[in-house]
């Protein structure tokens, strides 16, 4: 697997996985479908200036209601006319702001958009939408996993604690590649994503949630760390924002 700027490792799958800083990736795949995944872009501190821009968005998934997360999910969905996964709750938030194409699920679900599969698993969080001052319930936090044409499978955590029933999602749905948050306090730390690696038996782990702001301590050497501690054999992939895997 390759990183545009820095060599990281070569892959080889057709696909394309840009980090847009924080919990946000831009997905292309080998059928030249592209996939935003948790759209938050605009207000983004991390995503550079020059990855603020689609040509095409055919899917989106939503993880959980934070701004953060979906911050941009309205205007982008609006705009591109992509399908949007989300659970039922952010599903029926979206449907009031006018998006259509939406596709409400449920953990344990998958379901087929732009000849991809996404399966929604759980996720340790919580999901209040903000509108105008007010929190509105966005029903639980997920992940999700993401079958390719190929098979190959990305698991997005999206934000989450390490909890053991990621071992049932490696027993389930054995991802290739797990975007992981790193950055502690809102999510995992390195320690806690070195733990939820060993369960779900990734070749290769994109760290995600960081360097956003200072709050956010984790770094990918810390994970690099805490893997080797504890005798895990993923390879951490660390992108800098606006770097793609290739
Ligand atoms: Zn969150």
């Amino acid at each position: 697997m390759a990183a545009k700027g820095t060599h990281v490792t070569t892959l080889n799958r057709g696909f394309a996985l840009t980090w847009l800083g924080h919990g946000t990736f831009r997905l292309v795949t080998r059928g030249a479908k592209t996939v935003l995944l948790d759209p938050w872009v605009e207000g983004n501190p991390a995503c550079p200036k020059d990855q603020k821009t689609f040509d095409k968005i055919d899917v989106m998934t939503i993880t959980h209601g934070h701004g953060d997360h979906m911050g941009d999910a309205v205007t982008l969905a609006k705009k591109f006319k992509p399908a949007v996964i989300s659970n039922y709750e952010i599903h029926q938030f979206l449907s009031k702001k006018g998006v259509a194409n939406t596709m409400p699920m449920n953990k344990g679900g998958t379901v087929e958009a732009a000849g991809l599969k996404f399966t929604m698993v759980h996720a340790l969080h919580s999901s209040g939408i903000e509108d105008g001052g007010q929190v509105v319930y966005g029903g639980e936090a997920c992940g999700f996993v993401i079958t390719l044409e190929d098979g190959t499978r990305i698991y997005h955590a999206g934000d989450t604690s390490a909890f053991s029933d990621m071992a049932l999602i490696g027993e389930l749905y054995a991802p290739d590649i797990a975007l992981l948050p790193i950055g502690d306090l809102f999510t995992m730390s390195p320690r806690e994503a070195a733990v939820a690696a060993r369960m779900l038996k990734p070749k290769w782990i994109v760290p995600e949630h960081w360097g956003t702001f200072p709050a956010l301590t984790g770094t990918p050497d810390m994970l690099r760390e805490e893997l080797k501690k504890q005798g895990v054999a993923a390879e951490v992939v660390a992108l800098r924002p606006g770097e793609t895997l290739s």
